[in-house]
């Protein structure tokens, strides 16, 4: 259920030994969070000099788990998304960094012998120049696997704690996470109706999924997707939101009760009255297809192809190779699908036709493109106007 959480580099504290976990599978950070709640490993941290052990996580790993856990002295929150990566490890806090299916920079070692962290491979998957602890995640053993990642990471303190300068920004952001397809539904009345009704009353003009990763080939970390979310906020757009684009707009502070003041008068009213943000934090780029759940729960309750929907979704700086399934999802779907950058597929002029032309006479939608945030925000608000017209709402 939505529950409140801290997120950003401000939630480092270099006093503590501390586990960060990154990838996308919440598996070793939770069992890790359940033996670092053990009151004797917590002694075993304060006789090597720490306050305690912390976990946290990074990226996809620490968004599973933010959905779903509250923070508490064990589990500090989310530090962001893929590239605060190197700025993390850069704070000198980190004694175990834990790196499990994808999504690791592969050059990291020069990081852990400059900020004293210890790196780990706890997934098959993962290989990288210069790392030679490998924790392969098993099921059947993970408990054992946690309680080593800690037994790493207090050794690794005496070390850090004594030689780094730790550097951490005072920054730290309060968030709502946890807005699973009943988790929305709740918040908004409990029934189908509820959401159908603000959507007539314009209140909520429209519905925007935005999952996506994060990248600077098109501007500064973030620039697009936070800048996208607040024009859209301002047009009365709500956003469900997943991925490293959800945790920008975590860090951004766009998924916060705050962030109300932000939106345009109808969806602020929405936000005031039900006690929830202007973007939903739902999860990690792997929740699109719960995010397909909800819409499709919606077209159902009112008769309607996923099509008619006032409905679209972008990913504004994706990256990587999942991001492109999405979209092509989205559209197979029949929803509006910004994209930004421009997919390398420009070699194909049949493909491009596709996706661009043709598509809209099968599915109902067809790819939008574009590095602009205003001008991304006005495409998808036209489309949604338009929906609302041609349902009469
Ligand atoms: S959103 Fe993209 S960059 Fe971020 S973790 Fe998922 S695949 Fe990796």
């Amino acid at each position: 259920m939505p529950h409140e959480v801290e997120v950003d580099l401000g939630i480092m504290d270099p006093d503590y030994v501390n586990i960060v976990f990154n990838g996308h599978e919440p598996w070793v950070g939770v069992a890790t969070i359940l033996a670092a709640r053990d009151p004797q490993v917590q002694a075993q941290a304060r006789e090597a000099g720490a306050r305690g052990v912390r976990v946290t996580g990074s990226i996809e790993s620490g968004q599973e788990v933010l959905q779903r856990f509250a923070i508490d002295e064990v589990f500090r929150g989310l530090t962001g998304n893929w590239l605060t990566i190197e700025p993390l490890l850069a704070t000198g806090t980190v004694d175990v960094f834990a790196m499990d299916e994808n999504c690791s920079p592969p050059w990291l070692a020069p990081y852990a012998e400059k900020y004293g962290v210890t790196l780990v491979c706890v997934y098959d998957l993962v290989r990288m120049p210069g790392v030679e602890k490998h924790l392969d995640y098993k099921p059947t053993e993970v408990a054992g696997q946690a309680r080593e990642l800690i037994r790493l990471g207090i050794e690794n303190f005496k070390e850090r704690h004594s030689r780094i300068m730790p550097r951490v920004p005072r920054r730290m952001q309060k968030a709502i996470a946890g807005f699973s397809t009943e988790a929305v539904l709740k918040a908004l009345g409990g029934r189908l109706d509820s959401l159908v009704d603000v959507l007539k009353a314009g209140k909520i003009k429209g519905v925007v999924g935005l999952v996506n990763c994060t990248t600077i080939s098109t501007g500064l970390h973030d620039y697009m997707t936070v800048g996208l979310a607040r024009e859209l906020n301002r047009r009365n757009i709500l956003i469900v939101s997943g991925g490293c684009g959800n945790h920008a707009l975590e860090v951004a502070g766009l998924a916060s009760l705050e962030a109300a003041e932000q939106a345009w008068e109808g969806l602020r009213e929405i936000c005031w009255s039900l006690n929830i943000p202007p973007v939903l934090s739902f999860g990690t780029c792997t929740d699109t297809g719960r995010i397909s759940m909800l819409v499709t729960a919606v077209a159902n309750h009112l008769g309607e192809d996923t099509s008619a929907l006032p409905v679209a979704v972008t990913a504004p700086q994706y990256l990587e190779q999942k991001a492109t399934i999405d979209g092509l999802f989205a559209l197979a779907f029949g929803l509006y699908t910004h994209l930004s950058p421009t997919p390398p597929v420009t070699g194909g002029p049949d493909l491009v036709k596709l996706l661009t032309e043709d598509l809209e006479g099968i599915t109902g939608k067809k790819v939008a493109l574009g590095d602009d945030p205003v001008q991304a925000a006005n495409g998808i608000e036209e489309h949604i106007n338009k929906k609302r017209a041609a349902l009469g709402i």
